[in-house]
């Protein structure tokens, strides 16, 4: 158990989808690393829960993220057979596929196909005719089309986090829980001072992924972000057979008033899980962050669920809310404080972040070995200046 004082190599402050896979890729350089979080592993009060998050690589947000999603993939994969080698059955990963709809001239298809040609992705285009033909279950306007991607799928997050987490103990590192940074301050050497509700502890160098909580715990930085209450939905519907169900792929879903809603396959018996992308209560003040069900997001899930499957009855089995941390462009930000040179932060994930976590833990590292890597320059936190 690390004691008050102490002194480490590495200190993350929050291990989250980020932090989790920070502290592994810390430990692995031989760092001593200690993990702080106001909460335990994999909790329900962040951005890292709700069973599944989507993954692809034919990225409409910005054709820049492709090459880290390549490598994604493969970090994500070596984490999975070390996961899997400890009894584990569940995969980490699973490509059941991604099927990208919308309109011809909307930011989805539009940004997919983009990002695909430039990136030499595998993608297959179909017309409304054509999906409805393969998952008739799918309710598509004639007007809109679909772009299928075979290595889309999903990653199961929860037991993401838990693996990082797993694999950072396996190379030395510690972590504490339920217990909060309230500050970190440039001590009188080159070592930095880390206030939390529990004591004090010192590093040579911090990370700090801290999501929803960024702003607060870099008041210096102003950074320009704004939390999100959101809500995922488990569904049973009705008229979705055992067949279609196994081989049902994830989909991402823009309509017409440029709204967009995400699908990912049954699991687990919990049932279908319905989300909207778009959307979300702001959430001034963390602390009002609930659980209680929000009908309003629910019902324009239901909206959804009405408008585009067919099907007879849907029931909402299970609800959990969670935070989008948005940036004003919705691209992260991935950076070194300008006074404090040791330090160095991932935000502002913006709702689409947690399939690139271990590609950002290992960067966020790399930051403090003085790596360069260009690749993640549009990521800065000055280009929102
Ligand atoms: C509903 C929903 C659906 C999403 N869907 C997808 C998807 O399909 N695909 C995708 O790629 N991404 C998706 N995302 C986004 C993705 O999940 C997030 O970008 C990612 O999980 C963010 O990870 P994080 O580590 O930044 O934040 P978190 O996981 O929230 O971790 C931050 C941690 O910091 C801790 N912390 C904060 N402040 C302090 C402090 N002062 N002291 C100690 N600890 C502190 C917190 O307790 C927390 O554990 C979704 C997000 C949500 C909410």
């Amino acid at each position: 158990m690390p004691q008050s004082n102490q002194h480490f190599d590495c200190i993350v402050i929050g291990f989250g989808g980020m932090g989790s896979a920070a502290m592994r890729y810390a430990a692995m350089t031989g760092r001593s690393v200690l993990g702080i979080d106001q909460h335990g592993p994999a909790h329900t009060h962040g951005s890292s829960h709700g069973q599944t998050r989507v993954i692809r690589k034919s990225y409409f947000e910005h054709p820049d993220y492709v090459p880290l999603l390549v490598e994604s993939y493969e970090l994500w994969d070596e984490l999975n057979r070390r996961h899997r080698t400890n009894l584990e059955t569940k995969e980490l990963l699973t490509q059941c596929g991604i099927l990208q709809i919308g309109p011809p001239d909307g930011e989805v298809i539009t940004g997919v196909l983009a990002s695909a040609a430039a990136h030499d992705l595998k993608v297959e285009r179909f017309t409304s005719a054509q999906i409805s033909h393969r998952l008739p279950i799918l309710k598509v306007p004639d007007d809109h089309e679909g772009v299928f991607e075979p290595d889309g799928g999903f990653l199961r997050v929860e037991l993401c986090v838990a693996a990082y987490l797993k694999q950072a103990m396996v190379h030395g590192a510690e972590l504490i829980s339920n217990t909060t940074v309230t500050s970190v301050e440039s001590g009188d050497e080159a070592e930095l001072r880390v206030h939390t509700s529990d004591g004090e502890f010192t590093a040579n160098q911090v990370i700090v992924t801290a999501g929803a909580w960024s702003r607060q715990l870099l008041p210096g930085l102003d950074l320009p972000l704004k939390v999100l209450a959101k809500q995922q939905h488990w569904y049973q519907i009705d008229r979705v057979d055992n067949k279609l169900v196994n081989e049902f792929p994830c989909v991402f879903f823009e309509r017409d008033d440029s709204s967009s809603f995400y699908v990912t396959p049954e699991l687990d018996t919990l049932g279908m899980k319905v989300c909207e992308h778009s959307g979300g209560d702001e959430l001034s003040d963390l602390g009002r962050f609930s659980n209680e069900l929000s009908e309003t997001q629910k019902s324009r899930t239901d909206e959804f669920l009405g408008d585009c499957f067919h099907h007879t009855k849907s029931r909402l089995v299970h609800h959990s809310m969670c935070k989008y941390t948005m940036t004003p462009d919705s691209h992260f930000i991935i950076d070194r404080h300008p006074d404090i040179p040791q330090l160095v932060f991932a935000a502002g994930f913006s709702g689409h972040g947690f399939k690139f976590a271990p590609v950002i833990g290992k960067r966020l590292v790399g930051m403090l070995d003085a790596e360069e890597d260009s690749r993640f320059d549009f990521l800065k936190l000055d280009r929102l200046n």
